[in-house]
């Protein structure tokens, strides 16, 4: 019997009156008053002049590749160590995504990995905040303006985590967030995309809404996609987006219970656990440990026994993107293939108390030892 999950969604404000209140009106597609109350509130929580609802953080990506000219043979630096997503969206634009290597101990991209790779071919580069720990996006910013590319923020695990007091999702021309069911807040699936330059984020909106323009009734100058989210969808958001600084507190909590619970496992060098580093205010999105040794089957061993002796599901970190098959190339990116080979999410989602912490991480602890 599972315990407890990885992840789910936590709907304790006021979720269920908004969504009864949008049924109630007929207001259940997208139009209603909670698409444009659910974009403000992320707005304000991110300290932008505007965000676009859109499905899910996918489609965010793809229109913020679009609203960026991202064109077909063009190239886009992308960490290998992301969801597939990240990839992807760049593929839909008939563009290369480019894969770097990550830091060993931070997790995520750096800036040195994403100036090696960059050609003439470079569009811009998509840097991703890897289980909510922001990367180095100051030096990348500055390298990516320097180099005259355009910068995207996945922020998909990251709302909430601040750079020196400023949110992921402010330091590149454009941001998106994902609200599937195991992001910190979630409309079931959703997204926001964040555009700095307000004449592309014009754009961006049009790209969402068929290509239409905003003044004049089926009149369609470009093809557009139908990336809109719900009014009920909206909803939900409205009502988790809130309560975002409980769950922020709640994950946060949680991080540190679990940095107790694992603190000797990490003192006798079998796993590590997440860089604090300075600075960087992690939305410790999934609390996660790299195993130091063993590679993807003893990890795979350590899992199977959590679940079927302690009742723990657990999850492994992603497959790189350049291990998939659609990207599949003979990279050598050590850092990543060692992350990818090692690493483990905990379970992590609001409500989860500190003695759970505490049991989950003796039972990780057995296992680990034994294993
Ligand atoms: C979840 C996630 C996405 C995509 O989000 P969906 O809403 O599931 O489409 C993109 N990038 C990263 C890094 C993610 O974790």
């Amino acid at each position: 019997m599972m315990r407890f999950q990885v992840s789910k969604p936590v709907l304790a404000g006021r979720e269920r009156d908004y969504v009864l209140d949008a049924v109630d009106s007929g207001w259940i597609s997208s139009s209603g008053p909670y698409i444009g109350k659910f974009e403000q509130a992320v707005a304000r929580v991110l300290g932008v002049e505007e965000c676009i609802a859109v499905s899910n953080g996918t489609v965010a990506l793809h229109l913020a590749c679009m609203a960026l000219e991202l064109k077909p043979g063009q190239e886009v630096i992308v960490p290998s160590l992301t969801y597939v997503a990240t990839a992807n969206a760049v593929a839909y634009c008939g563009a290369t995504p480019v894969m770097a290597d990550c830091d060993k101990t931070t997790w995520n991209m750096t800036a040195e990995a994403v100036e090696a790779l960059i050609t003439p071919k470079t569009a811009g580069v998509i840097a991703v905040h890897l289980y909510g720990l922001p990367c180095p996006i100051e030096e990348i910013a500055a390298l990516c303006e320097a180099r005259g590319i355009w910068l995207i923020e996945d922020c998909a695990e990251s709302l909430g985590a601040t750079v020196r007091g400023r949110a992921t999702g402010t330091f590149g021309d454009a941001a998106t967030f994902s609200f599937y069911g195991n992001k910190t807040i979630s409309t079931g699936e959703g997204g926001m995309v964040v555009m700095r330059d307000p004449q592309r984020r014009a754009h961006a909106r049009m790209l969402r809404g068929q290509g239409m323009d905003p003044h004049r009734r089926y009149w369609h100058p470009i093809i557009g996609y139908n990336y809109r989210l719900t009014n009920v969808a909206a909803a939900i958001g409205y009502g988790q987006i809130e309560q975002v600084g409980y769950h922020l507190s709640e994950r946060r909590r949680i991080a540190a219970a679990y940095r107790e619970g694992l603190r000797l496992l990490a003192v006798e060098g079998l796993v590590a656990l997440p860089a604090e580093v300075e600075g960087l205010d992690s939305s410790s999105w999934l609390f996660s440990m790299v195993l130091r040794d063993g590679g993807a089957e003893r990890r795979a061993r350590i899992m199977e026994r959590l679940e079927l002796e302690h009742g723990i599901e657990t999850r492994p970190f992603f497959v790189p993107m350049h291990r998939l098959p659609m990207y599949e190339q003979p990279l050598d990116l050590p850092n990543t293939e060692y992350l990818g080979d090692h690493g483990m999410n905990l379970p992590t989602y609001s409500g989860l108390t500190d003695a759970e912490v505490a049991e989950i991480s003796v039972a990780v602890c057995d296992v680990v030892r034994a294993v």
